[in-house]
């Protein structure tokens, strides 16, 4: 059968989330003018998250300093980063989209495909059917999104992102030569800056240039695995499968096999720190605050041992985490046995919501000022990659105990 799949993208989300937050209590919109959601203005520190459309005029660009960008358009409107926000407008425009596709993917906070395979009967115009949801979205909740409409996720994916915002497009096989083969070849999903530059030195310029490139000059030039794969890609094939997954985690787990074992308290404490960061980035960007944290261990001869506790207040904070998983882990080793793999976990999850938050800033500032942080930490890291922030203590370690886990950290089994 002939797939079909859509994938809905929020317009500026942060932005546009903080902007119909205000719409619906009065305010002004902040899409209509120079806006952006950025750190610290007094400060002086931060960097610009998410941008207005306006304020993309004046050459603002997500991820530059809030200085620079105050320097470019100084009457620039700045808006506090408010995670709780984004987190519940995610799921509000994803429940929108469970209404009326069969299998829905979470992507990212702002993103999700749809896989509508098979529903033609109950929908016979896809076109249409896109565009309901999108108004749908737009006007119970006050934000926009772009529908991108393709036989597979990466032509869905490309086509949503065409002209914005509040549009539907289609990007079928046949209009492969029209609408996807004048692009750049830096617009292709999952080229990046290095491979970009690698491809326009060889007169590779449009993704129409890569599709009909000899794909064995492709993989020289850029490597085996990525030259399949993007050369496929450039010629519109995608056979990824959408995934459903579960709205209920049951929990999160990361563990890492040492590439050497760990001797010291001091380097399995940045191991620990790493996991325990990473646990709860996935926790934030769902929306989970976990009641139990557990910490498994084996030793280079292969026995494993865990520990877990219960804590008094649901958390997902880094160092919360962190501070339990230390404490479980010097109860479990017996500071000789080398060690071959760490793991950190939690459990017993319940959802984030605005009651939970209200009480928290209330009954304690100090945590509510560290699950800013993290999550500033978290948007940093969504904009430009997991290994931009380095966590205080493994930064200050005089070992290095990076090399050791990033080398297995990737692949890294899930622990649930
Ligand atoms: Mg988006």
């Amino acid at each position: 059968m002939e797939r079909l799949i859509f994938h809905v993208d929020v317009n500026s989300a942060f932005l546009s989330w903080e902007a119909a937050r205000r719409v619906k209590n009065g305010e002004d919109d902040l899409r209509l003018i120079p806006s952006a959601i950025g750190g610290d203005v007094e400060k002086r520190t931060g960097v610009i998250l998410a941008k207005s459309i306006p304020a993309k005029k004046y050459g603002i660009k997500t991820g530059e300093p809030v200085v620079t960008a105050k320097k470019k358009c100084p009457e620039l409107y700045l808006a506090k980063p408010d995670f709780g926000l984004y987190a519940k407008c995610s799921r509000a425009f994803m429940d929108i989209c469970r209404k009326y596709a069969p299998v829905v993917e979470r992507f990212s906070i702002d993103e999700c495909f749809l896989d509508m395979t098979g529903t033609g009967k109950i929908y016979p115009d896809p076109v249409k059917t896109a565009a309901d949801i999108k108004d749908e979205i737009r006007d119970t909740l006050g934000f926009t999104v772009n529908v991108g409409i393709g036989e597979n996720k990466l032509l869905a994916k490309t086509a949503s992102d065409f002209e914005k915002p509040d549009r539907v497009h289609t990007l079928f096989r046949r209009e492969i030569a029209d609408k996807f083969w004048p692009l750049p070849v830096r617009d292709l999903f999952s080229v990046g800056n290095a491979t970009s530059s690698k491809l326009e030195r060889a007169s590779i310029m449009t993704v129409g240039d890569l599709a009909n490139a000899d794909v064995g000059f492709v993989r020289r030039l850029v490597g085996d695995k990525l030259g399949v794969m993007i050369h496929n890609f450039a010629n519109g094939i995608d056979d990824t499968p959408v995934r459903d997954v579960p709205e209920e985690a049951k929990g999160y787990g990361n563990s890492t096999t040492l590439a050497e074992d760990i001797v010291t308290e001091r380097e399995a404490s940045c191991v620990l720190l790493a996991l325990s960061d990473s646990v709860g980035m996935r926790m934030r960007a769902d929306g989970f605050l976990a009641r139990c944290v557990s910490v498994t261990v084996r030793y280079s001869d292969f026995r494993e041992r865990s520990h877990q506790c219960a804590l008094s207040v649901p958390t997902d904070i880094t160092d919360e985490i962190y501070k339990t998983a230390k404490r479980l882990f010097s109860e479990l080793w017996d500071k000789k046995t080398p060690l071959r793999l760490l793991g950190v976990s939690v459990s017993e999850l319940t959802r984030e919501d605005a009651e939970q938050l209200s009480m928290f800033s209330e009954v304690d500032e100090v945590r509510e000022r560290q699950r800013r942080l993290d999550r500033a930490a978290d948007a940093i890291r969504q904009s430009f990659g997991a290994d931009t922030i380095v966590r205080g203590s493994a930064y200050r370690s005089d070992i290095d105990v990076g090399k050791k886990y990033k080398a297995s950290l990737d692949d890294g089994g899930d622990g649930n």
